[in-house]
């Protein structure tokens, strides 16, 4: 069965970076998505799409097709006084916060300057070019409620 819209797709992969660092990978079958609807990224989904069960590829995404570019506008600097005066900071921790819209975001807090916090909102892959290795396992199409929902149910999916 080939890879198309609202069929599931069960694949093993190696995301590597530039410098063919592993960022992440899967290997026990345990990935799974549902084609077209957004839940991988849009230069991945495009790859795969007419793909057969079986088939290996390896694909090249660049930033804009991945996880966008990295916005220096989401860089900010934020007064030390805005967070708990108890709070260990350290750069690298992650924490949830607003974003000027008053969306809830993830940021990361990337360095500490004398009375300042630098904060960073981009997504931490933001910016950078992609490699996939990807094999397609199995391909099923969707469940109707699988469809509704715009994600996978069950095996490597959502439980609920
Ligand atoms: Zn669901």
């Amino acid at each position: 069965m080939k890879i198309s819209k609202h069929r599931v797709a069960i694949l093993d992969y190696t995301l590597t970076g530039e410098d063919g660092q592993v960022i992440d990978e899967s290997h026990d079958g345990s990935f799974s998505y549902l084609h077209g609807a957004g839940n991988i990224i849009p230069g991945l989904e495009k790859a795969l799409d007419g793909r057969k069960s079986g088939e290996s590829l390896r694909v090249v995404i660049e930033a804009a097709d991945a996880y966008g570019e990295r916005d220096p506008a989401r860089i900010q600097r934020v007064p030390r006084d805005r967070f708990p005066p108890a709070a260990d900071l350290q750069a690298g921790m992650r924490f949830q916060a607003q974003s000027q819209e008053g969306h809830p975001q993830v940021v990361m807090l990337t360095a500490i300057e004398g009375p300042d916090i630098i904060v960073d909102a981009n997504h931490p892959l933001a910016g950078r070019r992609l490699h996939f290795d990807v094999t397609i396992l199995s391909v099923r199409s969707a469940k109707k409620e699988e469809i509704t929902h715009r994600h996978v149910h069950g095996p490597g999916g959502h439980h609920h």
